[in-house]
């Protein structure tokens, strides 16, 4: 049996602590392969780890998800406007469905995504990230267990989505979660930050988080009321209008502000 690989000390989960302010964080491989935890600097655009500091892009670095979740607990239909350009009922309560980790990729990473499909689409969303373990949380303590926020892009597969109770084959295929690129503290994010969906340059979705139906507190307490979430679990708060089509060959971008702009590439084989 093969041993898996931990981050941090045995017995514990990879995550960013719930109580830093100010501050970007940054998970990259450098030059010589070691795995960094480090810092991301908005205004020069670097990633830096004990003075050691390289452009987000430097193709020298492999830019990691800035989390390493047990589950991405998403939300469907949270903006009323993509509830109705799905023709779907704005729901009562938060609707929820899971991610694995297998689904994950990375800024910079090229996501391959099922064959012989008509329609996989972009979803841009604002994705947050736990701090620490936690269960039975009221929406007024919520904010203290979040570590910061991030970029994800809820990719779907539409053909196999509409055919399914629990999407598995819609939502949880590899590649299905580019998450990043780095990980903002809360504070970071204005109450009404924006998130854009960019394709090829051509902007597709924009909106902000006051749009959301279920805010994250809410959220947080509706769904640690069910289940435990762990630090590094991620929760994706849902899609504005404007999802489409990916093509062969695409390039996404995803920007929350605050946050920072996660980009991937798509080939459909
Ligand atoms: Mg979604």
């Amino acid at each position: 049996m093969m041993a898996l690989p931990s981050l941090a000390s045995p017995g514990t989960l990879f995550g960013w602590p719930s109580n830093l302010s100010g501050m970007h964080h940054a998970r990259f491989r450098d030059p010589a392969g070691s795995l960094r935890e480090g810092t991301y600097d908005p205004e020069t655009d670097t990633v830096a780890f004990a003075g050691d500091e390289h452009a987000l892009d430097d193709p020298a670095i492999d830019v990691l998800p800035p989390a390493e979740p047990t589950k991405i607990v998403c939300i469907g239909r949270n903006y009323a406007d993509h509830a109705a350009e799905r023709d779907a009922e704005v729901p009562d309560r938060p609707l929820l469905f899971l991610k694995p980790p297998n689904a994950l990729a990375g800024h910079g990473d090229e996501i391959t995504v099922p064959a012989g499909k008509d329609r996989i689409e972009w979803e841009a969303e604002i994705a947050v990230v736990i701090g620490e373990q936690c269960k039975a949380v009221d929406a007024a303590d919520a904010m203290d267990v979040v570590a910061g926020f991030t970029c994800m892009n809820d990719v779907s597969n539409r053909d196999d989505q509409r055919r399914e109770q629990n999407w598995v084959r819609g939502k949880a295929f590899d590649g299905a979660a580019p998450l990043g690129p780095v990980l903002a503290t809360p504070d970071e994010l204005p109450a009404d930050a924006s998130v854009e969906l960019r394709v090829n340059g051509e902007t597709k979705q924009s909106s902000d988080r006051s749009h959301l139906m279920f805010d994250v507190p809410t959220l947080i307490e509706e769904i640690t009321t069910h289940l435990t979430l762990e630090a590094g679990d991620v929760i994706s708060t849902g899609t504005p209008e404007g999802v489409g089509t990916l093509a062969d060959g695409d390039t996404v971008a995803i920007e929350v502000e605050g946050v920072g702009t996660l980009e991937h590439d798509v080939r459909v084989p």
